[in-house]
């Protein structure tokens, strides 16, 4: 931030929050005040004054201004930055404003009269509309030039002429387009488990436990979206209000009908597909408290709200709620931060808690209360594992499908049931080699091999982006013997409709949803409307869906990201295991789950098998103790970004000698060195990693390294606290 002089004028109106006009470095800009302060380290004679008040603008509240402040001192972020991710450009930027309607009406019925016989030959277009209005309607600018014919010019003539007036209203862009029908959804009769959840929660709300989370930890389909209705309910006859949180893959038509299908127009929806005009509404909507509940992804989290009591954070353990660019903010915990600050009750739900959340559940930081089974008696998926390592030796015809997978499919076909396909890779291939030298097909800027995308013809890098036509020939040695390896979505998309010639096949990943801002929506209705009979896809698909007439999941190779040099790798392919499975089964017949895997010992698997959440934590927390990872420590990485790669790796070096001091004696340091993606769009990464605990004081050391230090010319640098992605 920086030291502005407020003028004597301005005084009374000046306070935290407010955005202001200043001169900075030569030209005029937008600027919030975030604190007052008596005196200043710059001279007096260099601060320049505060030039004035944007009026019209909305103040930024005073709790998300103090959470704006909390964000910046713990994810060693500006405070600047921090108040980005908090205001919708649409709400600081200034440019979008209120949308108004026109209403006309006479101004008086005597003056009209009197025009009218006066002068009413000469101005027949006039006239037309003085008689128009002289009926009593007050139409708005676009019927009454369309039932009058009267021109733009001919309106305002008659404003000014004092003869009739416009009365412009505010009004707010709808979000849904308008066929958008809602049905209703009614409170279901709670079973036990949820019973008993929600009991909890009243309790929570009531204030008769000391602790403001509740960890929801809820097998797939045992209701837990209907304890977050009963508990936002709650919430709302108490006259507070609530947010929820659900990852942006998982805000389908499905899950807003839910909430909207309640709560009606209570409820202001918040997603990425919003225009600059419709999120300015929604938050100005949210802020003059016309609506009660927001739901969103990450950023619905600085709803602003002024009497919060409640935020639901659905699928808590979801990678996407942490920001991946700065401030690198988790919104999961940001969520339990606000809800401290606000004195609300924060609910995190999962079907597979991130080991964060129940490490602190079990410390009894949190509530823990669990939902062991489905609503209705709905039995777990039954899970069975295929050992394609085992497979492979039998036969060589079917390597990417087990016989007994086909078998499957074609049996559930034939029942007119449906088949969820699931394969965590897109593209057709994930490697394109020459047989004959050897060549392989790499992107020339990242460390990574392009994927195959057949039906494009075109080689993609996954990481940068680049697009190129696919070689018909190896571009070495000219032979034209090329091999496809490594599987993704395109090819079992291929794949299945030579195998099901007959069934209808839809693929669901981002390259097929690509640009298309409803064909999201469109799939889902088809498939629920069983017009679909297999749906292949990636996470995607894995989240948050309720399909009942799926009863068949087959997961095509379980140990794609099984192998990733990240600690969390087993982790996540547990999660992404249990949320597939529980996609099927969800309604009358027991669902059923085939596992394809070369790896059907790993524990992750085979405690996915069994639906073990709790045996799987302990297990795999102790490697975690063991290997000094998070939860049982904190982490912090930096990030290296440098086109050379030799000064990239001395700059590393260099910084970590001025932090090393301030880290704690019983922090482990590892690196600097390669990222295990060293190379992305042309720059070499080096990595820093801190594992352990306490990390308060080389947080701050960081924040100031980052923030003040002076910046390399060509290695650039930043940190993620609590990181979750180690690549
Ligand atoms: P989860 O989020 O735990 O996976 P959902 O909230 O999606 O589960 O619930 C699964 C299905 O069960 C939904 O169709 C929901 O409407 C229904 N449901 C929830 N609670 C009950 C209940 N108490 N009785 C009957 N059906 C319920
Ligand atoms: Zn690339």
């Amino acid at each position: 931030h920086f030291d502005y002089i407020i003028p004597d004028e301005l005084l009374p109106d000046i306070r935290s929050g407010v955005q202001v006009f200043i001169n900075f470095k030569g030209s005029r800009r937008r600027a919030y005040v975030v604190g007052l302060t008596e005196s200043s380290d710059y001279p007096e004679d260099k601060l320049k004054k505060i030039e004035g008040i944007c009026e019209k603008h909305p103040k930024i509240p005073d709790n998300l201004l103090a959470l704006a402040k909390w964000i910046s001192e713990y994810y060693c972020c500006s405070q600047e930055q921090a108040v980005r991710a908090l205001l919708p450009l649409a709400v600081r930027g200034g440019k979008v404003g209120h949308k108004t309607i026109s209403h006309y009406s006479v101004k008086t019925v005597e003056d009209a009269q009197k025009f009218i016989f006066e002068k009413g030959k000469k101005n027949p277009a006039k006239k037309a509309v003085l008689e128009y209005l002289l009926k009593g309607i007050f139409p708005s600018k676009e019927v009454l030039k369309h039932e009058t014919g009267a021109s733009d010019s001919i309106i305002r003539s008659l404003i000014k002429e004092n003869l009739i007036i416009e009365d412009k209203r505010k009004i707010f862009r709808s979000v849904f387009s308008e066929d958008a029908v809602f049905l209703a959804v009614i409170p279901h009769e709670l079973t036990e488990e949820q019973k008993k959840s929600v009991k909890l929660i009243n309790q929570v709300f009531e204030g008769k436990i000391n602790r403001h989370v509740v960890l929801l930890h809820g097998v797939t389909a045992s209701g837990k979206t209907e304890v977050y209705m009963q508990a936002i309910q709650k919430c709302l006859d108490t006259g507070k209000e609530a947010i929820v949180l659900v990852p942006e893959i998982a805000l389908t038509p499905q899950t807003v009908e839910r909430f909207i299908g309640r709560f009606g127009n209570l409820v202001s929806v918040l997603h990425s597909g919003l225009s600059e005009g419709e999120r300015y509404d929604e938050w100005m909507k949210i802020y003059n408290g016309l609506v009660k509940i927001a739901v969103g992804a990450r950023s619905a989290l600085f709803a602003p709200f002024k009497n919060l009591g409640l935020i639901v954070v659905d699928e808590e353990h979801e990678n996407s709620y942490k920001q991946d660019e700065a401030p690198r903010y988790n919104a999961r915990d940001v969520a339990v931060m606000r809800g401290f600050m606000e004195k609300a009750v924060v609910i995190l739900g999962s079907a597979t808690p991130s080991f964060e959340s129940y490490s602190n559940a079990l410390q009894g930081k949190y509530i823990l209360s669990t939902l062991n089974k489905r609503v209705d008696n709905r039995l777990m998926p039954d899970i069975k594992v295929v050992d394609m390592k085992v497979e492979m030796l039998t036969k060589e015809k079917h390597l990417i499908f087990s016989e007994e997978l086909l078998y499957r499919i074609k049996d559930r076909i034939d029942k007119r049931e449906q088949v969820i396909i699931f394969l965590n890779r897109r593209g057709f291939a994930t490697q394109m080699m020459c047989k004959h030298c050897g060549f392989v097909a790499k992107c020339s800027q990242c460390s990574v091999s392009y994927t195959y995308h057949k039906q494009r013809a075109c080689l993609t890098c996954h990481l940068c982006g680049a697009i190129l036509q696919a070689y018909l020939k190896c571009p070495e040695c000219g032979a034209t013997d090329i091999r496809f390896s490594g599987t993704g979505t395109e090819k079992i998309e291929n794949m299945l409709s030579e195998f099901f010639p007959y069934a209808r096949i839809k693929r669901m990943d981002s390259d097929t949803m690509r640009g298309q801002k409803n064909l999201y929506e469109k799939v889902f209705r088809e498939f629920r409307g069983g017009k679909i009979d297999i749906l292949v896809g990636t996470q995607i698909i894995a989240k948050g869906l309720d399909f009942p007439k799926v009863t068949l999941v087959g997961i095509i190779n379980a140990d794609v990201g099984l192998h990733m040099p990240d600690f969390r790798a087993s982790e996540r392919t547990f999660q992404l295991l249990t949320q597939v499975a529980g996609r099927s089964g969800r309604g009358d017949t027991r669902g059923e789950v085939l596992v394809q895997t070369f790896s059907s010992g790993n524990p992750a698997i085979q405690y996915a098998l069994r639906h073990d959440y709790i045996g799987f934590y302990k297990e795999e927390m102790e490697i975690r103790k063991l290997m000094k990872y998070p939860p049982c420590v904190h982490l912090i990485t930096v990030f290296f970004k440098g086109t050379d790669e030799n000064e990239t790796a001395k700059f590393a070096n260099q910084f970590l000698e001025r932090i090393r001091p301030s880290a704690h004696k019983d922090i482990l340091i590892a690196g600097p060195a390669p990222a295990p993606l060293s190379k992305i769009k042309n720059k070499f990464r080096y990595m820093i990693l801190f594992r352990g605990w306490p990390m308060k004081t080389l947080r701050n050391t960081l924040r100031n390294e980052i923030l003040h230090a002076k910046k390399h010319k060509n290695v650039s640098v930043y940190t993620d606290i609590d990181a979750q992605n180690m690549l």
